[in-house]
């Protein structure tokens, strides 16, 4: 089986100090981009997809182009369910094939977003997929929640011990001062919090909203206990900018197997630099 869970990856990112990157794909060019990056500089990787990326593209359609990618790449991969919200799309992408999950109740309060994630996990783990949920709020734009910067609440460490206690799921996405989309100023990012969280918490954390980070900043929170890192607004700016830019320079250009190389090239640099930030290169 080439789709695989997330929990060994990031429980291996965990022993050795490193993250693998998630990177959020819409397409065949977009999978092909990381999955061919990714085989090149023997990365494990994760392709991820919000709610909206599996309507537009196509459950099967994600799984059967995925599925083939690792046979053709020799690279298990985990295809991931980004920011998934309710039990009945959790589980008919489960019995599709998906085996790696994230569940965001992390708009309910503590109590509410503890009882969905428990039963996540319970339906997940019987199909030995894995579980990341999220506690505290992230800022920005994901599909289309839209959360206050100023509102985002960050993880508390008591709390994440708790809510990882009686969850049981296999990794934290925690908010430690990152949001999703591109930052509108210098992110500010609270390190102590973070380390905080890592003494109270043993499985792997997540770190959504790293398009426009500081490679150290991504770096540091590696060394802090960050093992998985979330990139999509990145990718999806470089590959529609270098499209706009070819098409601009070819007015008459309509091969796509002409006008989609420039923009696979483009978002095929990002991926390599993520790879190379979060020390994952040579790790499988
Ligand atoms: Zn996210």
């Amino acid at each position: 089986m080439y789709i695989i869970s997330s929990k060994n990856m990031l429980l291996k990112a965990q022993t050795h100090g490193y993250a693998v990157p998630a990177f959020n794909i819409h397409n065949l060019e977009t999978m092909q981009v990381v999955v061919e990056t990714a085989a090149e500089m023997r990365s494990p990787v994760i392709l991820a997809g919000t709610p909206g990326t599996y309507h537009y593209a196509g459950i099967g359609n994600v799984i059967a182009i995925a599925s083939d990618l690792a046979k053709l790449w020799d690279l298990p991969l985990a295809v991931h369910l980004d920011h998934h919200e309710t039990l009945d799309d959790i589980r008919l992408k489960v019995q599709a094939g998906i085996r790696s999950v994230m569940i965001d109740g992390s708009h309910f309060p503590f109590e509410e977003n503890v009882a969905i994630v428990q039963q996540v996990v319970a339906l997940s783990h019987r199909y030995d997929a894995s579980v990341e949920a999220e506690l505290g709020r992230l800022g920005g734009v994901e599909d289309d929640l839209v959360v206050d910067a100023k509102d985002a609440l960050y993880t508390h460490p008591d709390q994440a011990r708790e809510f990882v206690e009686r969850t049981g799921i296999d990794s934290l996405a925690v908010a430690i001062g990152t949001a999703h989309g591109l930052y509108h100023a210098e992110p500010k990012l609270d390190f102590e919090r973070l380390a905080a969280i890592r003494h109270c918490v043993d499985v792997p954390l997540v770190l959504h909203g790293a398009s426009g980070l500081p490679d150290a900043d991504i770096r540091r929170a590696i060394s802090l206990g960050v093992c998985k890192v979330n990139v999509a607004t990145e990718l999806k700016i470089a590959f529609a900018d270098a499209l706009k830019h070819y098409l601009q320079d070819h007015p008459t250009a309509n091969d796509p197997r002409h006008y989609m190389q420039p923009a696979k090239a483009a978002m095929k640099e990002v991926v390599r630099k993520v790879i190379h930030v979060c020390g994952c290169e040579g790790q499988l």
